[in-house]
């Protein structure tokens, strides 16, 4: 689980759009930004899922929305507000199994996130 491509991230073995970094995580752009604003923040222990969090987790995973509304004021965009979404297993629609905080800003956000025909049901 250690290398997937968020590992690979962190290490420095691919390169991504880098905006943060401390000793918990690390915040980059998404490369497939699904809106103005897209990044992502990532804890730097690879916990795959979101079920995978444990007791002792918690304030890594607290720190990581600590780092999305830090960055989100430093930025300029916390006032108007954004979304943060966090993807787990199939239905959620996660692909990289490695944690990630979405934040996404610079548009108005829509409500409900879910498509009329899900996947399980066709
Ligand atoms: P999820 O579908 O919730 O698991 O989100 C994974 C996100 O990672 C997607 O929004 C992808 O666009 C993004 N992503 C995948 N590979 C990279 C990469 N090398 N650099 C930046 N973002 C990535």
């Amino acid at each position: 689980m250690s290398d997937t491509i968020f590992s690979k991230i962190i290490n420095r073995e691919i390169s991504a759009d880098i905006i943060f970094e401390d000793d918990i995580s690390l915040a980059f752009k998404d490369v497939n930004p699904q809106a103005p604003i897209h990044f992502l923040v990532i804890p730097k222990k690879p916990i795959a899922t979101i079920n995978a969090i444990t007791e002792e987790d918690r304030l890594v995973v607290g720190h990581l929305f600590y780092v999305a509304a830090k960055l989100a004021d430093e930025m300029g965009f916390a006032e108007e507000g954004y979304r943060t979404v966090m993807n787990c297993n199939e239905f959620g629609g996660q692909s990289v199994y490695h944690i990630h905080l979405h934040v996404l800003g610079g548009k108005l956000m829509g409500w409900p996130p879910y498509t009329d025909k899900p996947k399980a049901l066709e």
